[in-house]
């Protein structure tokens, strides 16, 4: 049996690091906003580039949180337009429409999956205010051309990094190109915690204490709310944990590229469509997403002997019941995503017998 993705596994090398962290919280008798979250969040605005990281309690909060801070700074107003890719997960867009502002769903490239320069520009209109690019499966989108549009028309830019922690163009990490940038440390994200967990990079101080008042109530200052904030924090359990799983990431990552590389090298089988990319480093490969016409059949045959995949997504947003006044629109290049991806197994755990099956199956699959 090859697992799609072994949490245990991955979380299992780094076992007695993990506990020794989790004791020294227990220890310390200090469990919510202390010293762990203080160096996580040094740490990780470090690993970014960034001047500030904001943990927070989720990704979906992350991002949530930013469109608010836009609107508590008088940047953003209810109605306002953002542009978002319209095959992303639903946590981008529900981010938006939590904040009363409108998503503009546009096309991704079908070679990238990620929003194009010219996707974005034929869909800004007066009412754009801010692009929320979405890096999808840990690749990350043409930021240089997305933030000289969004210099051009005085729009925000708000990465959402959930799925490309440590990508990046030109040495400049994801989460570092936009006004700011969301994160999730979902347990399964690349960059993953052992609950929920979430944090926001940004280089603009306003932004940044803006957004620990969020996060707390609405409150920097014990007992003195200047906003109607949230609760959404990470906690120091997580947070110690994550300074752990830091220091791995970077291995991780160059696991991934590995196994990547061969998939991409070695399958051969005209049944399917590789990923296109530029450069090595522009993907940190959260999922290996394939497109096939015979999708289902591929699935199957792989399931039949053993190899456990998953589709990133089966429904794109705007053809879910959440959002069932969209459902009239038609938006052809995602919902052929939506009917043709697969994801195959990709564990930085995974070894190279491993590897060489799934390839092996993959090319002996007919239809
Ligand atoms: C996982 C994910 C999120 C949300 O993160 P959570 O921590 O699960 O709230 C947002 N956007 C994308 C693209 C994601 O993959």
């Amino acid at each position: 049996m090859i697992p799609f993705l072994d949490l245990k596994k991955i979380n299992q090398q780094y076992a007695d690091e993990l506990k020794d962290a989790c004791s020294r919280v227990i220890d310390s008798g200090w469990y919510i906003m202390g010293n762990e979250l203080k160096e996580f969040e040094a740490e990780f605005a470090a690993y970014c580039g960034t001047k500030h990281a904001i943990g927070v309690a989720n990704g979906l909060d992350a991002l949530t949180l930013v469109l608010r801070a836009w609107k508590e700074m008088g940047k953003l107003t209810e109605g306002d337009e953002v542009i978002v890719p319209a095959n992303t997960y639903i946590a981008s867009i529900l981010a938006i429409t939590e904040n009363n502002l409108t998503p503009v769903l546009v096309e991704p490239s079908p070679d990238t999956y990620n929003l194009t320069k010219e996707g974005v520009e034929a869909a800004i209109t007066s009412k754009t205010k801010a692009i929320l690019p979405v890096h999808l499966y840990g690749l990350i989108s043409p930021m240089a051309e997305i933030m000289d549009l969004a210099k051009e028309h005085e729009l925000l830019v708000l990465e959402d990094c959930a799925q490309a922690h440590g990508a990046e163009i030109n040495n400049i990490k994801a989460g570092n190109w936009g006004d700011a940038a969301g994160f999730s440390f979902y347990p399964g994200k690349n960059l993953g915690a052992l609950g929920d967990a979430g944090a926001i990079t940004t280089n603009d101080n306003e932004l940044a204490q803006t957004l620990l008042a969020l996060r707390n109530y609405g409150s920097r200052t014990k007992y003195e709310n200047l906003y109607q904030g949230v609760n959404s924090r990470l906690d120091e359990i997580q947070a110690a944990m994550l300074s752990v799983k830091l220091k791995h990431l970077d291995a991780e990552t160059e696991c991934r590229r590995e196994i990547a590389k061969r998939y991409r090298t070695e399958i051969t089988n005209p049944l399917v469509i590789l990923p296109k990319l530029n450069d090595n480093l522009e993907h940190v490969w959260h999922l290996f997403v394939l497109r096939s016409e015979v999708r289902e059949e591929l699935q199957n045959w792989l399931e039949k002997h053993d190899v456990h995949t998953l589709i990133h997504y089966p429904i794109p947003p705007h053809k879910q019941q959440a959002y069932r006044d969209w459902r009239a629109i038609h938006l052809p290049i995602t919902e052929c995503i939506h009917e043709q991806v697969v994801s195959l197994p990709l564990c930085p755990t995974m070894n190279s017998q491993a590897v060489t099956r799934v390839i092996e199956l993959v090319n002996e699959f007919r239809v």
